[in-house]
């Protein structure tokens, strides 16, 4: 089903989808705050398993799972608020904007 402008009936609508950007944006901050605590545990992890290869292998570890967590946080977070966002924008925000005469709605 075509989406149709309210007011001149165009059908040259696009979504705007304002709440999955900025809920995107903060679920990756958010992410990156869990990632933190993802990459502490990562790292400590990292260096476990890095120690059967020695001194080397701890610092690689390390750094190994610190990045590893933090990409994991920060991807996660990302996602999790894009579908929040996604929510936000289907049921709160007006969603559609008309490019032919720039009319923004919803649709019940
Ligand atoms: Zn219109």
């Amino acid at each position: 089903m075509a989406i149709q402008c309210p007011k001149c009936n165009s059908t040259l609508i696009t979504a705007r989808n304002m709440g999955k950007k900025a809920c995107c944006s903060i679920g990756i901050v958010a992410g990156g705050a869990q990632g933190v605590s993802n990459a502490l545990k990562g790292a400590r992890i990292g260096a476990e398993v890095g120690a059967f290869f020695g001194q080397t292998g701890i610092f690689l570890g390390r750094l190994a799972g610190a990045l590893v967590g933090a990409m994991i946080g920060g991807i996660s977070g990302g996602i999790a608020g894009a579908k929040v966002g996604e929510i936000i924008d289907d049921r709160v925000l007006d969603n559609f904007e008309c490019m032919q005469c720039e009319h923004v709605f919803r649709i019940d």
